[in-house]
């Protein structure tokens, strides 16, 4: 039997999150390891749309979710997580939050895509180009700096090697210059290219 199959009997043929008969498919849901039946649901157009392009969406739409939250299948439960959590500055979807119990590995997999994170929590540091910085980083100063609390420039040109990330801040990041680990602004820096 197919996985849409699957799909389609496990549903009895409808949205797994609305309970829609039109112009259903298949929603792997991410990441796609999990993959199979247990990590897809069947989906239709009007939900994949609005999961796929969060600006879209209707947040009428989703009541449909007091239904589906209670869905035995895990891969249901998670998507229906997500979209609560997307949308609870409505206030309803927060109480359904508040209702839902998820744990253990259901629950990481739920927080895998980071719907859950405010946007104020997600701290992406940027170079001085907009490039994304990750922990490990190699960069370079872009200007010299005064380092705070010492009579020492770090000179522009200067590689800083393996850098670490303010959790809190996205402006700063941290880092050894001549031995010292100072704090920098991420907009004086450039990313080095991986061989450099
Ligand atoms: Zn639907």
């Amino acid at each position: 039997m197919s996985l849409l199959q699957q799909l389609e009997e496990r549903s009895g043929h409808q949205c797994e999150l609305c309970a829609s008969k039109k112009e259903l498919s298949i929603y792997e849901v991410p990441p796609i390891s999990a993959g199979g039946v247990d990590g897809s649901i069947l989906i239709c157009n009007t939900c994949v749309e609005q999961i796929k392009t969060p600006e879209s969406v209707d947040s009428n739409h989703w009541r449909c979710l007091n239904d589906s939250m209670w869905s035995e299948f895990r891969a249901v439960k998670v998507v229906a997580w997500r979209m609560l959590h997307r949308l609870k500055k409505e206030g309803w979807p927060q109480d359904l939050l508040d209702m839902m119990y998820l744990e253990g590995e259901e629950l990481r997999f739920a927080e895998a895509s980071g719907d859950h994170l405010d946007e104020s929590e997600k701290v992406i540091h940027r170079d001085v180009n907009g490039v994304v910085l990750q922990a490990g980083d190699n960069v370079v100063l872009i200007k010299d700096l005064k380092v705070k609390g010492s009579s020492m420039v770090a000179k522009q040109g200067t590689a800083v090697r393996r850098i670490s990330l303010d959790p809190e801040n996205a402006k700063y990041i941290e880092g050894k210059v001549g031995g010292t680990q100072i704090v920098i602004v991420t907009e004086y820096v450039k990313k080095m290219a991986e061989k450099e």
